[in-house]
């Protein structure tokens, strides 16, 4: 039986090479540090429980980072799908840092070369790039998952797909301030587990459950945007690429996981429009507009969707 192989990445325009010394640095802090966090987590507090004090921390620093990457990264300043105010804008750039998936400009070029050539040559982690049989498909998935951080030569050139975000002096702040981001999301929860329990042992356990195993669980849970929901479940709606909704992803991922209908209309604030469809990002992005904090919010627009659905069902 002959191995899959993935089809030649083409040179796309507004890329740029990859040294295999960063792809390995990718691999090493997106996919094998976070594992081995879990792992280490697991080894220190096993058999010593987890306490409602871990419980309530971790939760806490998940929501932030899946708010930050949902809401701030992806739906606010990779796609302008509302604007705010300056305050709100920084928070939500720094919410998405804390989640540890690289400075943002970084993760908006990649996201929008994704859009751009979803599961076509291109994509950076499209799940059909070995093809379409069951072991090409296998593969696929381990690439759009995590394999496509280390296996991409190419990286896709912040000049060339977010220019604006590189003309924003704020951006340009929080992208230099990155690894104060990066120690922030560690001490913040070890911080807290001290202070509230009085105690060296609660702030380890803290720094386990609410730093290290919220950062494995965060990262993997968002790649299952690029893996699952490029791969199985419904779509509802007609569109060039092979996005789906799968209702546990987006259950996981505050919304994210509803993910045809935001490839139909990307810079839509709301990507869970079909009836029962919970989409948590859009629900905080209502109440901030409430709130007189989010203004020219793109909310769904009926027509659009009707005529999505019939392209659809053609
Ligand atoms: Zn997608
Ligand atoms: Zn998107």
């Amino acid at each position: 039986m002959s191995t899959p192989t993935r089809r030649p990445e083409p040179p796309v325009t507004g890329t740029v090479a990859v040294s295999t010394g960063r792809r390995t640095a990718y691999l090493l802090v997106l996919v094998v540090l976070p594992l081995l966090a879990l792992a280490a987590a697991v080894a220190v507090v096993w058999g010593r429980g987890i306490g409602p004090r871990d419980v309530v921390i971790a939760a806490v620093m998940y929501a932030v980072s899946i708010f930050g990457i949902s809401v701030g990264y992806h739906r606010l300043l990779t796609h302008r799908s509302f604007r705010c105010r300056r305050p709100l804008r920084i928070a939500l750039a720094v919410a998405g840092g804390l989640a540890l998936q690289g400075p943002v400009t970084l993760w908006a070029a990649e996201h929008r070369r994704h859009h751009k050539y979803a599961d076509r040559p291109g994509d950076p982690h499209s799940p059909w790039a070995y093809g379409e049989d069951g072991r090409a498909l296998l593969r696929g998935l381990a690439h759009a998952h995590v394999g496509w951080f280390y296996t991409a030569r190419r990286r896709s050139d912040r000049r060339h797909w977010v220019p604006d975000l590189l003309a924003d002096p704020d951006i340009r702040r929080l992208d230099a301030l990155y690894p104060v981001t990066v120690a922030a999301s560690f001490l913040l929860p070890a911080a807290v587990g001290g202070l509230w329990s009085g105690s060296w042992a609660g702030m380890w356990t803290a720094l386990f459950w609410g730093g290290l195993v919220r950062y494995a669980v965060v990262h993997h849970v968002t790649w299952s945007v690029n893996s699952i929901a490029h791969t199985f479940g419904d779509r509802e709606f007609g569109t060039r690429d092979r996005s789906s909704d799968v209702w546990w992803v987006a259950l996981l991922t505050f919304g994210e996981g509803w993910h045809n209908w935001h490839h139909a209309d990307p810079t839509c604030a709301r990507h869970g429009v079909r009836k029962g469809q919970l989409d948590a990002s859009a629900r905080l992005i209502r109440l901030f507009e409430r709130a007189g904090w989010a203004f020219d919010v793109r909310w769904p627009d009926p027509r659009r969707m009707a005529a999505r659905r019939s392209q659809a069902a053609d």
